[in-house]
């Protein structure tokens, strides 16, 4: 008999050349809503029947053993259930390169798309879209700090490689907080217009008490100082957070951010009218920025 017998063994499948594995209704009831049914329903008590075995119920299935085997182990709990970093350590420990690469798949699987596109596009153009040689690299650009060796120990790409992919990564990281924040508070990149926005108008001590303290900036063209609101810092200050992850427009266009700023702006009297749709405007042109000066970093080659 195969399967484990831990206590959570509680059901018996038969494959079609007659072996038995053990296994657990909770994780067949997980996977499918077909068992999660049939498990829902009262099982007759008939001791006798060939589909007792061991006191257990057994159920016939269409696959041989090791098509069964294979299938139950996909059954498994989803993959961030997983300890897919340990797991890759103990992959490359003992040489299993081609378990370690399923598994840098799956820890890239679904999240490439955090790459900003004109990474991605840079990556691709050196490496083509379905490589090792890709998966190593956006696996480097999304985990840079973790076992960035391995991808070339493995023998995907080469130390150098990596070197390069790293090294473009801060670029475009560096341009992406020179938006949100600029040499000097420059903000070179906003029109005088921003500084008819309520957020910088003040003609006399108008924002509530609490709305100042953000410190000075200087706007596009215009001469003097600008007070930055404390609420408006405090958006540009998270969004370079973001930023330093994730070096792309998207990365400051999160709802939890705007909606932060929003509700800080709005407790303005002086702030709060049409905020929103200001804050709309102005979140978009950011962004629009940001794409661009990633954009403008000089492209790599890493092939
Ligand atoms: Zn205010």
């Amino acid at each position: 008999m195969n399967g484990t017998n831990d206590s959570a063994s509680n059901i018996i499948l038969q494959s079609t050349d007659n072996d038995y594995l053990r296994t657990s209704k909770a994780m067949l009831s997980s996977a499918s809503e077909l068992f999660k049914t049939m498990f829902s329903l009262p099982q007759p008590p008939d001791e006798d029947s060939e589909f007792i075995r061991d006191g257990l119920a057994v159920i016939p299935i269409d696959a041989d053993t090791s098509l069964l085997q294979n299938l139950l182990l996909f059954c498994n709990p989803a993959p961030e259930m997983v300890r897919l970093p340990e797991l890759q350590r103990a992959a490359m420990k003992y040489h299993m390169y081609e378990v370690a690469k399923r598994i840098l798949k799956e820890r890239t699987r679904g999240i490439s798309n955090t790459i900003p596109p004109v990474m991605l596009a840079s990556i691709e153009k050196n490496f083509g879209q379905n490589s090792d040689a890709r998966l190593a690299a956006v696996f480097t650009m999304l985990f840079p700090d973790d076992n960035s060796d391995d991808v070339v120990d493995m023998g995907l790409i080469t130390k150098a490689q990596v070197d390069l992919l790293l090294a473009y990564k801060r670029n475009c990281v560096a341009a992406a907080v020179k938006v949100a924040s600029p040499d000097h508070c420059h903000y070179k990149w906003m029109s005088e217009v921003w500084t008819r926005s309520n957020w910088f108008k003040d003609d006399g001590g108008e924002h509530e008490y609490y709305c100042n303290r953000g410190g000075n900036i200087y706007i596009g063209n215009t001469h003097g100082k600008w007070m930055m609101r404390y609420w408006w810092s405090e958006y540009m200050c998270a969004a370079r957070n973001e930023l330093q992850k994730q070096p792309c427009g998207s990365a400051v266009l999160s709802e939890e951010l705007f909606q932060r700023a929003l509700k800080e702006g709005s407790r303005c009297s002086k702030c709060s009218p049409d905020l929103g749709s200001q804050l709309r405007e102005f979140v978009a042109l950011f962004a629009g920025e940001i794409d661009k000066a990633v954009s403008s970093v000089s492209e790599y080659k890493f092939t």
